[in-house]
């Protein structure tokens, strides 16, 4: 076989078989196939698709590109989630300790930064001395001492995707639905999980635009997982503004701690809107609502809860009881981390680059663009713009105001932090641009449009 044939093959539209798959895949890891051929197959995916039967191929050769994480002699039930990627979606860094309080294992396998999108692994290596790449030995340690442990592809567990991934975020190959679905599921059956919950997102800041190929995505996902023998259920979940009001490696870390907080709750707007008067007195009132709603589907897959409604009450009861903070802060201390140190860094770990955004006209904040936010992040040095690029875990935006709430021109709406100057003032037009005013309050958005399956 010869790579330059099965990329034509897929160019023209034609169905590949496993064994093309397998040779092209091992072939990338081995390094016999280079990045240029990979890189050319992954767009004649992107243009052509992939069958039901090739994608849960590419997911299989994926997962079998690296060694399955061995759960065995830890108690269950394990139960993970999963983001298809948003700006600002920092679920995971709750749910993991959340879900763990409740007496269900969270083996969680995640990503870095993809296009405009955040990574769990980028925002906690933001915590100085954080590891995410963990052994085997330690992954298992972690999850039986402290119920959960975040770890990223390594060279022992699914290179492929690895290496793929990395490929696909400097080459404009993301918005796959088979490249996704295999990347995402390779993952999650690697680290040995039985139950999935996906937070499928569409709108804007999406990889997803519309909410009918987010849903062609999460039927994909259900699908092939079901097939590998995963629990799963999809979330199609709002993607058009930023979750909650921080954007950035470390200040996503710094939100989801003020979540987990005990007496977050009691702030908290279930409304997830500003009040009729547009004040907003929960900044993270969005992220919060579609965390309990990812939570309580954990709940139900893990066999803690009967439905929905029952898991979220016991989620809300375990983050006012405080021990989700506390095995938040035992996990970074087991990877690595000094967590009377990170206490010390909230609000206060900042690129010194900083500049202010003002409200351009009095009225309501009508929209917050995620996409020109995300965008906007990656030139202040949040994300990449290739692979060998580092990120910067002190630049990133914090809105002061969010869609919904009235604003006088000239007040401030956003504290901006870039690595440089250059990025910086490749920025501010995006996020200015971000903005748009209304002379009425706007009408709330869903934040949970449909449940799969
Ligand atoms: N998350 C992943 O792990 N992979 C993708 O391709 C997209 C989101």
């Amino acid at each position: 076989m010869r790579a330059v044939d099965i990329i034509t093959k897929k160019r023209d539209g034609g169905t590949l078989s496993r064994e093309e798959i397998t040779f092209l895949i091992r072939g990338f890891v081995s390094e016999e196939i280079p990045n240029y051929q990979l890189s050319a197959w992954a767009m004649a995916v992107f243009f052509n698709g992939m069958t039901p039967q090739e994608t849960a191929a590419l997911t299989e050769v994926m997962l079998k590109s690296g060694n399955v994480i061995d759960l065995s002699g830890i108690n269950g039930p394990f139960v993970d989630k999963h983001s298809t990627g948003g700006v600002g979606d920092k679920t995971s860094l709750i749910l993991a300790p959340l879900i763990a309080s409740l007496g269900i294992r969270v083996p969680m396998m995640s990503g870095r930064a993809l296009g405009h999108t955040g990574g769990t692994l980028d925002k906690l290596e933001s915590i100085p001395g954080y590891r995410t790449s963990l052994s085997v030995a330690d992954f298992r340690e972690f999850i039986q001492k402290d119920g959960f442990a975040m770890t990223g592809q390594t060279r022992e567990i699914v290179p492929a995707d690895r290496l793929l991934y990395a490929l696909r975020d400097v080459t404009g190959t993301v918005e796959s639905i088979p490249l996704i679905t295999a990347s995402i599921l390779s993952k999650k059956a690697a680290e040995g999980t039985e139950g999935l919950v996906l937070d499928v997102k569409y709108g804007t800041g999406a990889f997803m635009k519309d909410a009918g190929l987010a849903e062609a995505l999460a039927k994909s996902l259900v699908d092939t997982g079901t097939a590998l023998g995963l629990n799963v259920k999809a979330l199609l979940t709002d993607m058009n503004e930023p979750l909650g009001y921080k954007v950035g490696n470390f200040l996503e870390v710094e939100e989801c701690l003020d979540c987990l907080e005990p007496s977050y709750l009691e702030k908290h707007n279930k409304k997830a809107m500003p009040d009729s008067d547009g004040y907003n007195s929960d900044l993270s009132a969005e992220l919060m609502e579609i965390t309990l709603d990812l939570a309580a589907a954990m709940t139900v897959l893990g066999g803690k809860a009967a439905d929905s409604v029952e898991g979220r009450k016991l989620c809300e009861e375990a983050l006012k009881s405080g021990k989700p903070m506390e095995l938040f802060l035992q996990n970074v201390k087991s990877q690595g981390g000094n967590p009377d140190e990170l206490q010390r860094m909230r609000n206060n770990f900042r690129s010194p680059i900083k500049a202010e955004i003002f409200a351009a006209k009095d009225g309501f904040i009508s929209g917050i663009d995620a996409l020109k936010t995300g965008k906007a992040s990656v030139l202040l040095g949040v994300g990449r713009n290739k692979s060998e690029d580092e990120v910067s875990p002190q630049a990133g935006v914090e809105f002061h105001v969010l869609s919904g709430s009235k604003v006088k021109a000239g007040e401030k709406i956003m504290s901006v932090w870039a690595r440089d100057e250059a990025g910086m003032n490749a920025a501010l037009p995006e996020l200015e641009d971000a903005v748009s005013y209304s002379n009425k309050a706007p009408e709330p958005r869903k934040l949970v449009l449909k449940e799969i399956p």
